[in-house]
This record gives structure tokens, sequence and C-alpha cells, in this order.
């Protein structure tokens, strides 16, 4: 006799959302679908082979100070590949200069002297410096980062400091991005003092001695922990449907997927995809999910001959603020991050093109924004960036943005979906959009209360 309490279920989206609820449900004994409208799983989690290396192509690590993807990466037997990154040093591009950054909490300043490092000027430090006596003019509720910033440390530090570092996560405008919903750490900050710069240098100040690495990846890529996912899916007879791209139906209270009947749904994918799902089904969820807006980002990988960028191997990064006016948002050194990718001591780039208030690489071909990759670092760094084996991914609608409304709108979505029972919309559009949130979301209540 089949277990009363045993459901039948659908997860709709094989990324890392959809992955980690398919886990979760199928070790609470529920007997799981997983749909992946592609060919393989894994999401926004890919890779490129390029001149015989193996190089990711979205996420290349994720924050170990959170546990859910740390733990993730244990069950599966992945203990013993979890690496730090071997540089994690990054600069800010400014007038032809690479910039050290102050010491900092998410890009505010834990210091008054935030000139010292040459990326403000002095007119900009003098502003800054008001955050420390001026009056307490903290908002009762959500703000953006921009608002929060511009107020307290003024135009120039949110530009050339807390923008590119937190609009780099993103590729985001942060006078849009929710201080609550966006960056909760932020709203942390600003609960503990009107003084921005006073909160920041009191955190690093009460930080531990030694806290350990601040992110994580995987010897061999991230692909791994997908490839060991769906071993562990399949061991546990998770039925996975590759290259079905799958429809919602509900009609006299059932649910099915692509036809299949199903108990219960759970929808991991990305806003405006489960919008057209729930068009249907749930007008108005899917309206409100149609509105959380999506930043599309080109992600190029160069593979440069060794010593091609005179720069020190320390540097993981450099970010580059919005008002230089390149394509080019952030240089990532993956071979000073991940020196296992070129014992051939080869300079292996990982470059962000666009953000949302900037679209204009989408009009153009891949090679054309090979190219323009190719001149932007050629000024960033004052060299000529010889042609070389690259590589381009488009992340079309690639990354959700946390505008300063969300909350409301993910409570407008779940009392829009409230009389639907057996649907749960979840995915990285809900409590965040890195990697251990993602996992996180896949693990809701859903194991023990479908
Ligand atoms: C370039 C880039 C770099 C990033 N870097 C980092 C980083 O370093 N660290 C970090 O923590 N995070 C990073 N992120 C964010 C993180 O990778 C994503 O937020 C996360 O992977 C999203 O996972 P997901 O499962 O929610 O969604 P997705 O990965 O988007 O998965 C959704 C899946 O649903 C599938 N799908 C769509 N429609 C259907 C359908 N009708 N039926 C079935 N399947 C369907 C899609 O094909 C896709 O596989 C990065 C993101 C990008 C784009």
């Amino acid at each position: 006799m089949p277990d009363p309490a045993t459901k039948t279920v659908a997860v709709v989206g094989g990324g890392i959302t959809g992955i980690s609820a398919a886990l979760s449900l199928s070790g609470a004994g529920h007997t799981v679908h997983l749909f992946e409208a592609l060919h393989e799983l894994g999401g926004k989690i890919g890779e490129t082979r390029l001149d015989g290396r193996t190089i990711p192509t979205g996420p290349d690590a994720f924050l170990a100070r959170r546990p859910e993807v740390t733990d993730l990466a244990v069950s599966l037997g992945l203990a013993d590949d979890l690496i730090s990154p071997a540089a994690g040093s990054a600069r800010i591009f400014r007038d032809g200069r690479l910039h050290p950054l102050p010491p900092n909490v998410l890009g505010v300043p834990a210091t008054a002297d935030v000139g010292a490092t040459g990326l403000v000027s002095a007119a900009g430090v003098e502003r800054a410096r008001l955050d420390i006596d001026a009056a307490d003019d903290r908002p009762d509720g959500d703000e953006s980062v921009g608002d929060l910033v511009r107020r307290r440390l003024g135009d120039e530090v949110h530009e050339y400091l807390v923008d590119p570092l937190l609009g780099g996560i993103n590729a985001g405008d942060s006078d849009r991005l929710s201080l609550e919903a966006g960056v909760p750490q932020l709203a942390v900050l600003r609960s503990k003092d009107p003084s921005l710069i006073t909160a920041a240098a009191n955190t690093l100040a009460s930080a531990p001695a030694n806290p350990g690495p601040v992110f994580h990846g995987i010897t061999g890529g991230l692909n791994r922990l997908i490839e060991r996912a769906q071993v562990e899916l399949e061991n546990r007879g998770v039925r996975i449907h590759l290259g079905d791209r799958a429809t919602l139906q509900h009609a006299h209270g059932q649910w099915s997927v692509s036809n299949l009947p199903i108990d219960h749904v759970i929808v991991t994918t990305p806003a405006h995809i489960t919008a057209s799902l729930l068009t249907d089904i749930a007008p108005e969820a899917a309206s409100v999910l149609a509105s959380i807006d999506y930043s599309s980002v080109a992600l190029g990988v160069l593979v440069l001959a060794p010593d091609t960028i005179d720069i020190d191997p320390s540097i993981s990064g450099v970010l580059v603020p919005r008002l230089c006016g390149l394509h080019v948002t952030a240089v990532s050194f993956a071979s000073h991050k991940w020196p296992a990718l070129a014992p051939d001591g080869a300079q292996i780039l990982r470059v962000s093109v666009g953000r949302r208030t900037d679209t204009r690489w989408a009009q153009l071909r891949d090679a054309e924004v090979v190219q323009v990759i190719r001149n932007d670092l050629s000024t960033i760094f004052d060299t000529i960036i010889p042609d070389g084996p690259a590589s381009l991914t488009r992340w079309d609608r690639g990354l959700p943005q946390y505008d300063v409304n969300h909350s409301s709108k993910i409570a407008d979505i779940d009392r829009a979906t409230g009389s639907l029972p057996g649907l749960t919309l979840t995915g990285a559009w809900r409590n965040g959009l890195g990697l251990p949130a993602c996992v996180a979301a896949g693990q809701l209540p859903l194991s023990t209360d479908l």
C-alpha cells in the first residue's frame, strides 16, 4: 500500500533551485518528476570548453558564510573538493588607474579617510565625512541603496565605490535596489548607527580575527555539483524530464504538468517564465511576476598569453563604475582565483558586459561584443589585448532585480495564489539570487508540508 503521505510532485526548472527542491522532496519520500526545458540540468551554472580548459560561464563561487551550498556539496561527497579562491583583492577603475578599495562593508567605507586610495576626490571625501555627525535621518521602512548612500556619503562614494560593488553582483542599478530585500546586510548596517561609516567601522572591529574563507568553489567547477546531484536524483528514482518545456494545467482542483497528473507543483523558473506558465491559471499572480524586472548580461571568457596584462596575481578582479562609460562592468581574473585552470601561466579572464542601465551590447553580434571587450580591456589595463581564444555567453534576462517594492510584490503573489493549494512558487527572484539563497529556496517547508 502506498503511504498516503507520499505525494507525486513536479518540480519545474532544473537549475540549482529546482535541483535543491527535487533532492529535498525525494529525500522526504515523495515521488518526484523534475522538468527541465534544456537538455541538461544546471540553469545558470554553465561552462565553456576553451583552449582545452573548462571555464565557468555563470557563477564560479558561492558565499561560504551561509551553509546551504557547502552542506549540499558535502552531502554529495564533495567535501574534499571545496576550495577557496587563491586571490581575493579587488580594484576599481577610475581615470585610467586601478584603485584599491578602502576597508568597507559591501562598499560602505569603514573609515572617513576614504580618499587615501585615490579613488575619491578631496571634495568627495569632505562630503562623505559629513556622515559621521549628520542627524539621524533613517526612514522607517525600505529605501533604495542609492537613496541611503547618496544621502549619507554623497554621490561620489555611491558612484565609485558602492554602486560598482553592489551593482556588479546583479548587474543592477543601486538607485532602484531595495535595501531590505536586495542587500539585507546593508539594512542591518543602517539599523546599527545613523552614521554608515561608524556602523561599518564597528562591524569590521567586531568581526572574528580568523573568519575563514568568504567564498568557496569546487575543484573542477560548480558543474560537478550538478553532475553529482543528477546521479543522486537518479539513484533515488526521480524522473528527470530533460528537453521538456513544461506546461501547467489546473482543472477541478487537479494539477497536471505536461499532461502528467500531479499532486503538488513547485515552479522554480525565472519570474517572467513562471508568469507565462500561470497566465490562465492565476492571472493576478502572473501579472505581478511579470513585473519583476531582469538584467541581461554577457559573460566573455578570454584566454591570454602569460603576462599579457601586467597585474599582481593577488588581484581577483576589477570593477568598472558606470560613469566610466565602458561596456565592461567587471573583470574577474579566473586564473588568479583558480590557478588550477592555468598551470601554463595563461591569463584567463571572465569579463561581464552590460547592466540594467546599459544594454548597448545586446544589439551587437558575439564577435562584436568580444571586440568591444578587448577594446575596453586595453583601456582598463593600458595595454593591447591581442586576438586569441574567446567565448561569449549571453544571459538574456539572467539576473532578477530586487526593486524597492520587492517584498510587497512577493506578498501580492502569495496572496494571489493562496487559493490554489498544491502550488509553490520559488526561485532566484524570491529571497535572494545567490546560490545559497537558491538552495534554501528549494528547501522551503515543502518536504514536510505537502
Ligand atoms: C553570469 C552570472 C554569474 C553569476 N555568478 C554568481 C556567483 O558567482 N555566485 C552566486 O552565488 N550566484 C551567482 N549568480 C546567480 C546564480 O547563478 C543564479 O541566481 C542561480 O543559479 C539561479 O538558479 P535557479 O535555479 O533559481 O534558476 P535558473 O538557473 O535560471 O534555472 C531555471 C531553469 O528553468 C528552466 N526552464 C525554463 N522554463 C522552463 C519550463 N517551462 N519547463 C522546464 N524548465 C524550464 C531553465 O532552462 C533553467 O534551467 C550568477 C548569475 C549569472 C547569470
